[in-house]
């Protein structure tokens, strides 16, 4: 399919964020929405290399009922997509080991309780019960909903964009997005390797390269790129089927079960920010060490695959939702390492704010590009 000439909406950026994008524009009746992607598959990105988790759990307001809109689109996906996505409800089992954790998520979990989120708080004993298989002596409590859970990513990826396809929009690969073209303050086309795309409207949906498009039009966006990596093993028939999504807070270290195996990561407290993808061998050795010393099964377990990623962290830790100084530039992106479980209330906001003006199904207003130039932060702590 080669480049068309105009387009009504470009949408740069192919992963969960564009393709939500494009379906929700594609649903509202919009026909001229292009999607571009420079990769040559769709969702390789962010969203391809992300563990597919989904969670309720979070410790502001906003993030939690981002949450409580997206996570039953996931839940309603196959029925109204077509696709299958593999949501599996094995629940978050979020444990701390210090006090201060303990008196911030017994905060949290109050605000998720008011907004009718049904986590519950366990004892260190009641954890040390359902994890009989790791080691938590120093395990003061934990937060468990058993409503989290995981999502294949790559099905939610290609649900959107075959559902937006269906209904008229185009989504190209190969085409990578090298420059906008604006006029008097106004985006006025987009400029690819394949040619020129004249267009009233551009969706910078990025990903961790989000900072770079908004450069290409002047427009600080503050998404800083930092490698995050994880690892799948060979099948441990040890771990129970009901095994939930463990976290260790304190050490940003978690565990799911991942076909008749594990998948662990551990995020680097001491990542330098940048593009780099490749694996950093020394810090697997040190997560292994970590990951094997609260789960000594692991030991005997052989390595299937390991990869890394980008997050895409924002100042405070929250995403970027709407208008940019330039008029007819928007931005969805900044989702700060958890915006996959996020990625279709998005689409749904962003076709909200483009054809209505105004996000209406989740008050989005703080999350503005506004917030960075005028200190209006809101800090998201349940970042792992
Ligand atoms: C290791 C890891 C684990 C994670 N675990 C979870 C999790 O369990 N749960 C969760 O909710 N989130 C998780 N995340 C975060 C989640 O993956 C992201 O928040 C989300 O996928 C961001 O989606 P996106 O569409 O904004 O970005 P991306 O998926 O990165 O998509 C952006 C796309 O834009 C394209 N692009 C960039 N520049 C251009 C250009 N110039 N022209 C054309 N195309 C361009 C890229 O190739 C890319 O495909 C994790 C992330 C990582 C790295």
């Amino acid at each position: 399919m080669s480049l068309p000439k105009t387009a009504d909406i470009v949408i740069i950026g192919g992963g969960v964020m564009g393709a939500s994008v494009a379906y929700h524009l594609a649903a509202r009746g919009q026909k001229n929405v292009l999607l571009l992607e420079k990769d040559a598959f769709f969702g390789q990105g962010a969203t391809g290399r992300c563990a597919g988790g989904v969670r309720y759990q979070f410790s502001t307001e906003v993030n939690v009922r981002l949450s409580l809109a997206s996570l039953p689109m996931l839940e309603q996906f196959e029925a109204e997509i077509g696709q299958a996505i593999d949501f599996r409800r094995c629940g978050y089992l979020i444990f701390l080991t210090t006090p201060q954790d303990v008196a911030i998520f017994k905060h949290t979990l109050a605000m998720q309780n008011k907004l009718g989120v049904k986590t519950e708080w366990l004892s260190g004993e009641e954890v040390r019960r359902r994890l009989p298989l790791m080691r938590l002596e120093d395990v003061l409590a934990a937060t468990y909903n058993p409503g989290d859970g995981l999502v294949d990513p790559h099905g939610v990826v290609m649900g959107y964009i075959h559902a937006a396809s269906r209904l008229g929009a185009l989504a190209l690969n190969n085409v990578e997005v090298t420059g906008l073209h604006l006029t008097g303050g106004y985006v006025t086309a987009v400029e690819t390797n394949a040619g020129t795309v004249t267009t009233p409207r551009v969706v910078n949906a990025a990903g961790p390269w989000a900072g770079l498009i908004g450069r290409m039009a002047g427009v600080n966006i503050p998404i800083t790129p930092v490698r995050r990596q994880m690892l799948t093993t060979t099948p441990l028939p040890e771990i129970s089927p009901d095994f939930p999504f463990v976290i260790d807070f304190a050490q940003s270290l978690y565990f799911h079960r991942e076909g008749e195996g594990l998948l662990t990561g551990m995020s680097n407290p001491g990542q330098a920010p940048g593009f780099d993808q490749d694996i950093d061998t020394h810090w697997e050795l040190v997560h292994l060490e970590a990951a094997s010393a609260r789960l000594p099964l692991l030991e005997k377990a052989g390595l299937v695959s390991h990869w890394a990623g980008l997050y895409e962290v924002t100042p405070d830790a929250h995403p970027i939702f709407g208008v940019t100084p330039v008029e007819g530039l928007y931005v969805c992106a900044g989702f700060s390492g958890h915006g996959f479980m996020h990625g279709p209330v998005t689409g749904k906001l962003m076709s909200e704010i483009i054809l209505d003006g105004k996000a209406q199904i989740v008050d989005v207003t703080a999350l503005d590009l506004a917030r960075f130039s005028e200190g209006r932060l809101i800090q998201e702590y349940n970042v792992v």
